[in-house]
């Protein structure tokens, strides 16, 4: 064997070539990326990472892209997709459930409610998978995942398995330690308690009502564009300062919640990108407030 697509080809792991990431991003942008490798279990994702360091291939982690924004010339590498393929959900003990990072936080949280099991119902709806929703320490309407992830397990950047408890995970604001060693989400632990089926049901029906009310769910995008900056909603700023409705080419500022920059039709990564930064230099020379990616900017 002497490249990458060989190799992994002949280990019958799911790979493909050249394949555009509008269709794998929420966004419906993004150019080809060189690999998209779809492993079904963590030893695939182990023997993915070794052999992309043995042909020097760089890796990349995506889940159901729903945070990310790929550049519209693609990138040269290795996109990992933790996704369908891995997405097993399961009961280990009354109160635990254990998920394959491709799981879709939304169906754990209909699995949470199958189970009667509370305590994540401000996750229902956020479009991510179990892994991307852990990177980002993902969270809404005052929960985020730090308060139900016990555990994890990985496959770090040597092809090495391994888990981690939550306390070594760094969870903060839309942050974890995976962001900064590039670690390989496999599957992650959530601790919930018994409640009330019809209560937590109700619960999920209201923050899915607000979702639908307030974002503008009916187009692309990666959702919130900037962190919430410390004392301030981003999305009011930009509003304050004008810019609703500001398009450049087929990107626009969400008429209905400006924190969101939305696809409406056509738009570009360029496109996104230049609307982020007017974003920011506006907000901050009208306000004196610096506005944070929170999506994944890829180029
Ligand atoms: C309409 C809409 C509403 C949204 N609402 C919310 C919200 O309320 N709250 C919120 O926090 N977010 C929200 N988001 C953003 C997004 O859904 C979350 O950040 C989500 O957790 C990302 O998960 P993903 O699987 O799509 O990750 P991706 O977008 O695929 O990846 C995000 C980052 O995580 C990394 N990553 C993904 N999977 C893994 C893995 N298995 N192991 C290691 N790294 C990994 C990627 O490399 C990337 O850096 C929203 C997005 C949209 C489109």
């Amino acid at each position: 064997m002497n490249n990458f697509y060989d190799e992994i080809k002949n280990l019958s792991i799911d790979i493909e070539k050249s394949v555009p990431m509008k269709n794998h991003t929420t966004f419906k942008i993004g150019g080809n990326v060189r690999y998209f490798v779809s492993p079904a279990n963590s030893d695939e994702v182990a023997n993915i990472v070794k052999a992309a360091n043995k042909y020097g291939e760089k890796i990349y982690v995506i889940g159901n892209g729903s945070n990310m924004l790929i550049c519209d010339e693609g990138i040269d590498g290795v996109f990992i997709h933790i996704g369908d393929k891995m997405s097993e959900i399961e009961l280990i003990d009354d109160i635990t459930i254990r998920c394959s990072a491709g799981a879709l936080l939304v169906k754990v949280c209909n699995f949470a409610l199958e189970n009667s099991l509370e305590g994540m119902e401000t996750a229902f709806g956020i479009p991510g998978s179990v892994g991307g929703g852990l990177y980002m320490n993902a969270g809404a309407y005052g929960g985020e995942m730090k308060d139900y992830v016990i555990s994890a397990e990985y496959v770090d950047r040597n092809g090495e398995k391994g888990v981690c408890n939550a306390e070594d995970m760094n969870l903060s604001y839309r942050h974890s330690t995976f962001a900064e060693d590039g670690r390989i989400i496999t599957a992650v632990y959530i601790r919930l308690k018994k409640g009330d089926k019809d209560e937590i049901k109700n619960r999920m029906n209201d923050y899915m009502f607000r979702r639908k009310d307030k974002q503008p769910i009916e187009y692309p995008s990666a959702g919130s564009v900037f962190k919430r900056p410390e004392g301030y909603f981003a999305g009011a700023l930009i509003e304050e300062c004008g810019l609703k409705g500001k398009a450049v080419g087929g990107a626009c500022v969400s008429e209905k919640h400006a924190g969101f920059i939305i696809n409406k039709g056509g738009a570009t990564a360029c496109d996104v990108l230049e609307l982020i930064e007017l974003c920011k230099h506006t907000v901050f020379e009208q306000k004196g407030v610096v506005l944070e990616p929170e999506i994944r900017c890829l180029k």
